[in-house]
């Protein structure tokens, strides 16, 4: 082996190892499976600081640097995979010294903040005692969307609100001159034109530019939608507190005997076969059901990182969560959808084909937009009406009526401009917060700016959610990146644009799973996001699609789901044996439920489904007892 094929070697294992091992022990301490709680979060701390200190250090990409003259004459193989590792590196690693004081003073600063923030006295106050009752962000957000009180709503929206004095009172301000001076100390113009040009290797004119477009272009639509809005309701409408509540279709409750928990996993395992979705021998294991302790949020991680070997090909392990609460309503849909948005990142991930760890990693350089536009994508699928005759059928066997899907568009439709505009908030508040002047970032200041780019984007009195409330811009790992979502939403109608246009469906289209692999999956993160779009759809990123889903009337959506429907009546259901070429592992916490290597898929989500039904007559026991 040459010098550079030693060190590229060298590397992979060496990040393979630090990886898995971050990895392995997240996931243990995230579902609570090891035995001894403390010394398991103990040793994810460390393992944590050692993948950081990987990533961080200066030496190393120096190095790597240095071996760029000898790499030019190597094969393009091993260029590349040079050129993959400096990217990667030069995503985390701060180079000058002054960079390296302030992102370290910068984490001190984060973390008494977090510190704080969780010690908040976080609640609302009972309009009928004036007591203050204790509530997380969740339940209070919960309680603005369904209580049926107005008052109760409204004193849950103070309570949220309230998150906003109360960080800015708590340091986040000098967070964000300090985020700033980093970034211009590194050149940039701000925090924020600094981190999308790490994260999503863009500039920030390119990425607001897009998302300008898409504010300007629903402006319109979404305020007649409003005005007919307020006038059925009254004006009170238009406050946050009543807004969400009174948009809340009664379609939802009636779906849910459609989307039963049991079957969840059988439905999604059919799906993706038919989709031609393989997994490329990657293990995926999957904890699906809330219980106390688990981690509070759904996510996918990626401990075994796929890529050759040195030729030798190493299969993802790939590891995946959601908190449904069985017996609930909405706990099959809640099921079902992370099984198809993180099943999407499992399929990305399990298909990235690439000689070194570098480009088939989750973090950074693997932009955000990025790898939300692949779960998306999958999950995007669950809102079609054909989707749901085909597979969501109730206990009985019967599909949902068609008067139902549409009942479903009819309530839908007139809000999608909405709720983009919704998650545009987020990305135009926090460039405007990093666009003020030091002497500027006063919390009067930032909360009129706020207020004023709530009233513009949602047309409401204040946001329905307050942008400060978004835990997304107080931590530094997840601030300026909220319009990763945005962009995928983008992709994503992109893509069913270009589906819809060539094959005219997408649910059982075999072509789906392999174009998807080969554009989008195959290049990880050694192809920037427009390139992906570019090779499967011929263009790069634009609004275009999603402008026109979002601006569409009523009867056009109805018009395209029915001939979309139609469109599904002459393609054939697959009844070939699934087969993704994976084998998928559910577990409970420490309870292993069923396997695919012991069950085969059939066997599995047979064995899924008993389980399932058996926990639903044990939840049912369990509430009449009580
Ligand atoms: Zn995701």
């Amino acid at each position: 082996m040459t010098a550079l094929e030693t060190t590229l070697a060298d590397l992979s294992r060496h990040y393979a190892e630090v990886h898995t091992r971050k990895e392995d022990l997240f996931w243990s301490t995230k579902m609570g499976l090891a035995e001894d709680m403390a010394a398991a979060r103990q040793s994810y701390t460390g393992a944590e600081q050692a993948w950081h200190a990987f990533l961080q250090d200066p030496a190393r990409l120096a190095a790597l640097r240095q071996l760029e003259p000898e790499a030019a004459a190597a094969p393009d193989s091993q260029r590349r995979v040079l050129e993959g590792w400096i990217a990667m590196l030069s995503a985390h690693v701060i180079e000058s010294p002054e960079g390296r004081r302030l992102s370290a003073e910068l984490v001190e600063l984060e973390g008494e903040l977090d510190r704080q923030r969780r010690a908040m006295p976080l609640g609302y106050v009972d309009p009928a005692t004036g007591r203050l009752e204790r509530a997380s962000s969740v339940q209070l957000a919960l309680m603005l969307r369904s209580d049926p009180d107005e008052a109760r709503r409204k004193a849950a929206f103070e309570g949220l609100a309230s998150i906003e004095g109360y960080v800015l009172g708590h340091g986040f301000l000098d967070i964000v001159k300090k985020r700033n001076q980093l970034a211009r100390s590194l050149g940039h113009q701000d925090y924020y034109a600094w981190r999308v040009a790490v994260v999503e290797r863009m500039t920030k004119q390119r990425l607001f530019g897009l998302l300008d477009e898409l504010a300007q272009s629903t402006r319109e639509p979404m305020r007649r939608e409003l005005d007919r809005f307020a006038a059925r309701h009254g004006e009170r409408a238009r406050e946050p507190w009543n807004f969400s509540y009174l948009r809340l279709g009664k379609s939802t409750q009636a779906l849910d005997p459609y989307l039963r928990f049991a079957p969840a996993l059988e439905r999604w395992l059919a799906s993706f076969h038919a989709l031609g979705v393989r997994l490329r021998g990657a293990t995926l294991t999957l904890d699906l059901v809330d219980r106390p302790g688990k981690y509070e949020n759904g996510f996918m991680h990626g401990p075994g990182v796929a890529f050759f070997e040195r030729g030798t090909w190493q299969p993802a392990r790939i590891n995946f969560s959601a908190n449904a609460v069985v017996g609930q309503v909405g706990a099959g849909m809640q099921a079902t959808r992370t099984l198809f948005h993180e099943g999407g990142h499992a399929a990305h991930f399990s298909n990235i084909l690439s000689d070194a760890p570098c480009f088939a990693q989750e973090f950074a350089p693997t932009s955000v937009a990025y790898a939300e536009t692949q779960s998306m994508f999958l999950d995007s699928l669950l809102e079609d009406g054909e989707w749901l005759l085909r597979y969501a059928t109730d206990a009985g066997g019967a599909a949902p009526s068609l008067e139902l899907l549409e009942t479903r568009i009819r309530e839908e439709q007139p809000f999608r401009g909405w709720d983009v505009r919704a998650m545009l908030t987020v990305p135009l508040a926090e460039r405007a917060l990093y666009e003020l002047a030091d002497d500027e970032l006063s919390p009067d200041r930032v909360l009129e700016s706020f207020r004023e780019i709530e009233r513009d984007l949602q047309g409401l009195t204040r946001a329905a959610r307050p942008v400060l409330a978004v835990p997304h811009l107080l931590s530094g790992e997840s601030s300026a990146y909220y319009h990763g979502y945005v962009l995928a939403e983008m992709a994503v109608q992109q893509t069913r644009r270009f589906f819809l246009a060539r094959d005219g469906f997408i649910t059982d289209n075999p072509r789906v799973g392999p174009e998807l692999a080969t554009a989008y999956w195959a290049p990880g993160n050694a192809a920037t996001f427009d390139h992906t779009l570019q090779s499967l759809t011929g263009t790069p990123l634009s609004a275009r699609a999603l402008l026109e889903r979002c601006n569409a009337s009523t009867d056009a959506a109805l018009a395209s789901t029915r001939e979309r429907i139609e469109r599904l009546k002459g393609v054939p259901r697959r009844t070939d044996p699934v087969d993704l070429n994976g084998s998928i592992v559910v577990i409970h916490g420490r309870e292993h439920v069923t396997s695919t290597t012991e069950h085969g898929y059939a066997g599995a989500a047979r064995a899924f489904s008993d389980w399932i039904e058996r926990l639903e007559r044990d939840a049912v026991q369990t509430r009449a007892l009580v």
